[in-house]
């Protein structure tokens, strides 16, 4: 694809949902200090808009999900079984995986954090470019997600989990 990072900046991938932003530049450089810039960065939200959130995941591979403490809804925002380069082509379907806990900020202990997460591409997308190519749009076929969070209360940065999706 051409302008392919152009596009992603675009698109987040879906299991973003309808609600994101962009995110803060605190969350956004320390990302991609990790991730390179063939990556694009999304801070989930909730649909009341409250942006620090309860934090639910694990550093192995687990669903990472937000919950609101103002209008108690909650989604999750990444599941390898389902979302990245392997879940979407279906190669994580009997992924084992580990039990998410609450997430609090390593320096104050704060429970309400805003989250970023970190997608990056490189050359996933050319299973598009097959004869019978599967039916996902590019920006769902990342190949490493990277979350991190910061904390409302003191503004601590702190990396939440890394994943190879692909
Ligand atoms: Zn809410
Ligand atoms: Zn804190």
């Amino acid at each position: 694809m051409e302008n392919e990072m152009a596009y992603m900046q675009e698109h987040p991938p879906r299991c973003l949902g309808e609600h994101s932003v962009p995110p803060p530049d605190a969350l956004l450089t320390f990302l991609q200090k990790e991730l390179g810039e063939d990556s694009t960065v999304f801070t989930p939200m909730c649909e009341c808009s409250r942006k620090f959130l309860k934090i639910s995941s694990s550093q192995g591979l687990s669903p990472t999900a937000i919950a609101c403490p103002k209008c108690g809804k909650s989604r999750v925002v990444f599941d390898p079984t389902q979302h990245g380069y392997d879940g979407e082509l279906g190669h994580n379907s009997d992924l084992e995986m580990g039990a998410p806990e609450a997430v609090v900020c390593s320096e104050c202990g704060g429970d309400c954090l805003r989250l970023a997460l970190c997608f990056q591409y490189s050359g996933e997308t050319d299973v598009l470019d097959d004869d019978d190519p599967p039916d996902v749009r590019p920006e769902d076929l990342f190949g490493w997600v990277m979350i991190a969070a910061q904390c409302e209360k003191c503004q601590a940065v702190q990396e939440v989990s890394q994943s190879e999706c692909a």
